[in-house]
């Protein structure tokens, strides 16, 4: 039964009492919480976040009093449902993700750290964690111990299992030991905690009475889950404690420290790509490669191939459209020559000689070997794009055997799922015999959980029969466990007294690996989103206008800060379609089925997560990387409102604002999705019901409304530039506005760039040239940097092109979409998409100087309207380096460059990325001779729009920007480039070197604008 309410703040209020680190146990968290990338959805009773072992000890004992249970977690990417459960969730990834001590060949961590984040210490000294799990940019240490984790280069590193050296494990009486190999005999002679004495002496016993049952029923494969490890756990009179701990899924004790051993980086690897046209050959060959010692060896089918060669042009290019399989081969070593022999022996072996592959590709460097890698790791996410009500799930996915059967288990698997009519795609773990199946599978459907319960049990007979094993590298979870027994027989009545032997009272992640309830698998699915009737189609382009009527202008109020012009969502009818259509047809302009398929194809990957390195993929994650700030946490709030498991009425309530708030609509995510989940439309939607209801903080409206207080500032310039740099008046600001006091502002310049071009008649639409450009000019450059705009202005007009600048245009409004006061963006896309359509339609480009202004005039305005202009604008738009970098490959650039003897240090903003344009800016500076660019790629500038400029944020983002910072400061460096006016503030913040837009060093270089001389010399501000 689901608590209560009161229930839920009772556990709540006593936990806050002893725990230092965050517990949240209302609505929003327990959405957030409630899922992981499985099939299934339990919602919990609260969310632990701790801080430290005693905060874990505190929690289990509070737990274990009044018998609650306690499901560890770390990044919730298990596909298993192994991290979910009713009790309490306690989430190491927040908080507890440290290095704690790095020695020569061992470290010891706290459990949430990120297993990319923790080899990136590691490297520093030459060493690494060997076992790698195929999300090694997300998968936690805590959860790879949880699962054992062992990744594609077990051949020669082992699983996690195997480097586990000693674990602090709080045990379900909240007891806290360390666990490693401990002598029998300790029992006798050692000071052990009775606790642990007990343990030893009662395992040591079972482990000595079972030993002939534990080696029988060891499945026929080399790696296997599904039950704890007891094969091999006494061993010369000790019991490796820490060993039974791992793979146990976190059924048997918590890990709240753990050592482990490392590895040397080996100094060189190889990577192949074979390509076969039959999935026989290509397993055969496979098995040969694997006995020919490669380090790794993964087989993906056709129907993976053909997502990877829809999802991304290299992979179109690489991939012929008739391979049916494909082998992605590694080696690794310390010896270059060798590891580079090793690949052509053996692309020469399988593809010359034995003439098995019919293409090879070995390659030259690290990032074509990513890009090989990319085949096994990324199509799993890519596949939810697939539209329909079959889409592929994570059930069934994982059987093992004996890796040399694999030529027979093959076809048996692919005829139990023909004859099942399931389509499915299936990708081989060569060297553990492991199958990782994706059938495509309508679970929602009528009838179909019988489909997939009769399709499991045929599928686990198969593997079964072959000696195997139903659980290969995932876990049992909630969707294997009940099928243990089967595969381990009364070696299950062992397991489940070494549960009660740690576990008696069955509160740690009970119903994984020990329980027998056979509708597990099929009961807790996550609830379907339902697609309502279309509307009319009048209905639908209606919509914006409706919701222009319907919201009025929402500008702060003293009390409450808005305006509220419709209804309390919560008197709304409750029933499904009509929630979802006050949802959406008072916001954005799509269509109600678009808005479900955006919250169904995420699919809960955690991808997301990410912090890696070369990714941009959410900068708010990175900066505070707890599960709110993901991108995930936006879809899954969404899909608690399409299914009615939250009530509408959280849409305007502050708990869901905070998380909305985490994201500001950079777009990275969108880019970098493996599902190309559209999170910031999401957030965008359901920030605007926000503020619909409540209107905006002062802060927000003083963002949103920011060209208004410009215009009126500039009046009196000098008075505000003076504010600007009086610390007693930035005081105040960060007081009433919440801007950081020490942030560094641009000043007002002394006229602006309309007034200029007004008297230079530029905003007339006079001359004529082809092509001819329409200049959208936007805030900074307008009000602070009109230097930039001239210098733009001039390099067109140096190029023969005429430049219009509408004198009507108002700021693009970015802002206002991503503080969701989409009523107010839209009216500011009427205005501006009227004018610039309007000059379109004469034959103008327009031509934006700030990335965020052409990421909204592209992006956002057709969403914003519904109408064939916005459509047009959005179609004719380019960002200013982009327009004359396309100018250059037309040869209609001017290369008359003069020479510039400086280093500049490029930073790419998130919103440049987002338009997909590639590089233009670089491009363009290095058609100045003399000039050296270095690219930084230090991933997002921290800055995130204003979100940086905000006293809340601003350590995080100084944080996030500091490796950007320490590179402009570089003696090498001269100055800083970038095209985004925020980023710019950013890299100017640590240093007092200049960041300057590309196009003024384009007109310098030409010798345009002699007042640009000083440019690369100029000095900072302090404030
Ligand atoms: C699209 C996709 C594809 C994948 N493909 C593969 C694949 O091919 N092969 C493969 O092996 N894996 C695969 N995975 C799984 C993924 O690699 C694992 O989920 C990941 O390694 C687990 O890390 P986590 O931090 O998310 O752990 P979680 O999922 O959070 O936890 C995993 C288990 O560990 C337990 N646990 C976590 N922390 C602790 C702790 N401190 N103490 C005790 N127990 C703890 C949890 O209770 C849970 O039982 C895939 C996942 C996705 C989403
Ligand atoms: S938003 Fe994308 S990356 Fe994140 S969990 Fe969903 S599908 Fe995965
Ligand atoms: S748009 Fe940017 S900030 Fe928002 S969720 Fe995506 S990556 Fe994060």
């Amino acid at each position: 039964m689901e608590p209560t309410e009161q229930q839920r703040s009772r556990v709540a209020e006593d936990l806050r009492g002893i725990v230092a680190g965050d517990v949240r146990c209302d609505d929003v968290f327990l959405q957030l919480y409630a899922s992981d990338a499985s099939v299934y959805q339990i919602r919990p009773l609260g969310v632990v976040r701790p801080r430290s072992t005693d905060d874990v000890i505190a929690c289990v004992q509070y737990a274990a009093d009044v018998g609650i249970p306690v499901h560890p977690r770390g990044a919730g990417t298990g596909t298993a449902g192994e991290s979910i459960g009713p009790g309490l969730i306690i989430d190491f990834s927040a908080y507890m993700r440290r290095v704690v001590r790095i020695d020569t060949e061992r470290v010891r961590v706290q459990p949430g750290i990120v297993h990319e984040r923790l080899n990136r210490q590691l490297r520093r000294s030459g060493r690494l964690f060997a076992p790698e799990p195929y999300r090694t940019n997300v998968a936690t240490i805590g959860g790879m111990i949880g699962r054992n984790d062992a990744g594609p280069r077990w051949s020669k590193y082992g699983a996690t299992r195997d480097h586990v050296l000693s674990l602090q494990v709080v045990l379900a009486d909240g007891t806290v030991h360390e666990f490693s190999r401990e002598p029998v005999q300790s029992v006798q002679t050692g000071h052990l905690h009775p606790r642990k004495r007990q343990i030893l002496a009662r395992l040591a016993q079972m482990l000595a009475d079972h030993s002939q049952l534990i080696r029988q029923r060891r499945p026929n494969c080399p790696v296997y889950r599904g039950g704890y490890d007891l094969d091999g756990l006494l061993c010369q009179d000790a019991v490796d404690l820490a060993r039974l701990m791992v793979g146990s899924e976190g059924t048997l004790g918590i890990v709240t420290e753990a050592t482990l051993a490392t590895q040397a980086v080996p100094q060189h690897r190889g990577v192949a790509i074979l390509l076969f046209d039959s999935l026989d050959k290509a397993v055969r060959a496979g098995l040969d490669i694997v006995a020919l010692g490669a380090t790794a060896c993964e087989l993906v089918d056709r129907r993976c191939l053909t997502l990877a060669r829809e999802s991304q042009v290299e992979y179109e290019l690489l991939i012929p459209a008739e391979t049916e399989a494909l082998l992605v081969v590694e080696y690794q070593g310390d010896d270059g020559p060798q590891v580079r022999e090793w690949i052509e022996m053996l692309i020469d072996n399988i593809t010359h000689q034995r003439r098995m592959a019919f293409s090879a590709r070995q390659a030259l460097d690290d990032q074509e070997g990513q890009l090989y890698w990319g085949l096994v790791s990324r199509p799993p996410s890519a596949m939810y794009r697939v539209r329909g009500p079959s889409r592929p799930v994570p059930v069934l996915e994982d059987l093992a055997v004996e890796p040399r059967i694999l030529p027979e288990f093959l076809p048996r698997v692919q005829n139990v799922l023909k004859r099942w009519q399931v389509t499915a795609s299936i990708s081989v773990h060569i060297a553990l015999g492991q199958l990782r199946i994706r059938p495509f599978l309508d679970i929602d459907g009528a009838g179909q959980v019988d489909h997939i319960r009769r399709l499991a049990d045929e599928l686990y007979t198969e593997v079964l029969d072959c000696g195997g094993a139903i659980c290969g590298e995932h876990a049992c979870g909630l969707s294997r466990t009940p099928y243990l027994r089967r595969q381990v027989g009364p070696l299950y009545e062992v397991f489940v007294a070494v549960k009660r032997l740690l576990d008696p009272q069955n509160l740690l992640n009970p119903a994984k690996i020990v329980g027998e309830d056979f509708e597990l698998p099929f009961a807790n699915l996550r609830p379907a989103l339902q697609v309502p009737a279309a509307p009319p189609e009048a209905e639908v382009a209606d919509r914006s206008d409706a919701a222009a009527v319907a919201v009025a202008d929402s500008t702060p109020t003293a009390a409450g800060h808005g305006v509220p012009p419709v209804p309390e969502p919560a008197q709304e009818p409750v029933d499904r379609p009509s929630q979802l259509r006050n949802l959406v047809e008072l916001q954005l302009n799509w269509h109600p089925e678009r808005l479900i398929d955006a919250v169904a194809d995420c699919n809960r990957c955690g991808e997301c997560r990410t912090q890696a390195g070369p990714e941009r993929m959410c900068p708010i994650f990175r900066f505070a990387p707890a599960e709110e700030s993901s991108p995930r946490a936006k879809a899954n709030l969404v899909r608690g409102l399409l299914t009615g498991e939250m009530p509408l009425s959280l849409l305007s309530s502050e708990p869901f604002k905070q998380v909305l708030d985490l994201c500001v609509h950079c777009h990275s995510c969108r880019l970098e999705c493996p599902a190309r989940v559209d999170i910031p439309r999401l957030a965008s939607q359901c920030k605007a019901s926000y503020v619909t209801v409540n209107g905006l903080s002062w802060g927000e409206w003083v963002v949103t409304r920011a060209e208004l207080l410009l215009g009126l500032a500039s009046l009196c310039r000098p008075a505000a530039n003076w504010a600007l740099s009086n610390r007693f008046v930035r005081w105040l600001m960060e007081k009433v506005l919440g801007i950081e006091h020490q942030r560094k502002l641009p000043r007002l310049a002394a006229t602006s760039f309309m007034r200029w071009a007004a008297k230079r008649k530029l905003t007339r639409p006079a001359r004529h040239s082809d092509p001819k450009v329409a200049y959208f000019v936007d805030l900074y450059a307008n009000y602070f940097d009109p230097q930039l705009a001239q210098a733009f202005v001039a390099v067109l007009e140096h190029n023969g092109i005429a430049v219009y600048v509408p004198a009507e245009q108002v700021q693009s409004g970015m802002a206002a979409v991503a503080a969701g006061d989409l009523d107010y963006a839209r009216r500011i896309a009427r205005h501006n998409v009227a004018l610039l359509a309007e000059a379109i339609r004469s034959g103008y480009q327009v031509v934006a100087t700030e990335p965020a202004a052409a990421v909204c005039l592209t992006h956002e305005y057709p969403l914003l309207l519904d109408e064939e202009d916005a459509r047009l604008v959005a179609g004719n738009v380019s960002e200013a380096c982009t327009f004359l970098w396309r100018l250059h490959t037309v040869g209609r650039l001017d290369l008359s460059f003069r020479p510039l003897r400086a280093t500049v240090g490029y930073h790419t903003p998130c919103h440049l990325r987002a338009l997909q344009v590639g590089s233009p800016a670089e491009n363009l500076l290095g058609l100045i001779p003399g000039l050296r660019v270095r690219h930084i790629e230090e991933g997002c500038s921290g800055m995130a729009g204003a979100w940086g400029l905000l006293h809340r944020n601003y350590r995080n983002s100084l944080r996030a920007g500091w490796r950007l910072m320490s590179h402009i400061r570089e003696a090498e460096i001269q100055a800083g480039t970038t095209e985004c006016s925020a980023c710019k503030l950013q890299m100017e913040q640590g240093t007092t070197k200049p960041t300057v837009h590309p196009i003024k060093l384009l007109a310098l270089s030409y010798g345009l604008m002699p007042e640009l001389a000083g440019l690369l010399a100029s000095r900072g501000k302090s404030l």
